[in-house]
């Protein structure tokens, strides 16, 4: 068997476009603040990454760039004043910020209407109750994708590789409000390739670059990744796609899968909160 490819650019880019045309329509634009501190060069990228794709779909992105020695007590005072502003709609923070900053504490300061990362513990407390307007966006995407493979979520066995608080969780969780049976794995997990092989869809979220193999894999299943790993210039995901692909039904690559998807879904998030304080004014 051949898997099928799910194509995360394409879908991304179908998602931005209908994103536009429904922003078009608005009488002003949606506004998202980027706060970002340091120089790590895979932040900038994925910061600039962000600023172009809101500004193709029409939402207004500031970024705000602090250098890498910025006092937390900043970068909290701008959010407050974010917070306060009536014009943005949306506030993100590149993770990860320098060594010396509580990102749990920066995170906790954003209003919970304009967190459109979904970081915050409330709304963490709000997937899991399945009463979230929006959550994070890389779960959000692999959620969006595997729903273009599978019609029906219901009764089927989820494994998550990775416990994370931006992927690994709310992936589970997500899944959870879908009515799969989740099982959440993680590094200390005992027998992962046992468990891997009943799944019948995997999210592969440990950034152990080709970790899961073909043997690992139940013949048909779906197949997310989420890693992203560089190794001498290289991208790899934590699946090892070559092989893997062979057994599959269903299978994203790296890159090209799970990444596309995550911007758009955090574009289609700032949207949702524009709407929702638009609607509460
Ligand atoms: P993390 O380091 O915070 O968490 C990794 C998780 O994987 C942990 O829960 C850990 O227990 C688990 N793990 C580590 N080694 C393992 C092993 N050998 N077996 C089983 N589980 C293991 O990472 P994260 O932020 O959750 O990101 C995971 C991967 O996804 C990384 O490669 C990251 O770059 C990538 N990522 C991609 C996107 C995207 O848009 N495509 C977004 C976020 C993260």
């Amino acid at each position: 068997m051949t898997a099928r490819i799910i194509d995360g650019k394409e879908i991304a880019k179908k998602l931005r476009y209908e994103l536009a045309q429904k922003i078009d329509k608005e009488p002003v634009h949606p506004r998202l603040a980027v706060i970002w501190a340091g120089d790590n060069e895979a932040s900038q990228i994925y910061v600039r990454n962000k600023q172009k794709a809101a500004q193709e779909v029409g939402i207004d992105c500031e970024l705000f760039h602090f250098d890498k020695e910025v006092a937390e007590s900043d970068i909290i005072a701008l959010i407050h004043r974010l917070n306060h502003d009536q014009l943005v709609h949306g506030i993100i923070v590149q993770l990860p910020l320098p060594e010396h900053l509580n990102s749990k504490n920066i995170l906790e300061t954003i209003q919970a209407d304009k967190d459109v990362d979904a970081f915050k513990m409330v709304m963490t407390g709000a997937l899991w109750q399945n009463r979230a307007s929006w959550t994070s966006a890389t779960p959000e995407g692999v959620l969006y994708l595997l729903k273009t493979v599978i019609s029906d979520l219901s009764g089927m066995h989820a494994v998550v590789i990775g416990r994370s608080d931006i992927v690994g969780k709310p992936m589970s969780g997500l899944l959870l409000n879908e009515d799969c049976t989740v099982t959440i794995t993680h590094s200390k997990t005992k027998n992962l390739p046992e468990i891997v092989k009943t799944a019948d869809i995997v999210v592969a979220a440990c950034g152990q670059p080709k970790m899961v193999k073909k043997e690992w894999i139940k013949a048909g299943a779906v197949v997310i990744d989420v890693g992203i790993t560089k190794v001498d210039g290289v991208l790899y995901g934590d699946v090892d796609f070559e092989e893997v692909k062979n057994v599959a039904g269903a299978i994203t690559p790296v890159p090209g899968g799970v990444g596309p998807m995550t911007v758009a879904m955090l574009l289609k998030n700032t949207y949702t909160a524009y709407l929702k304080q638009k609607n509460s004014l």
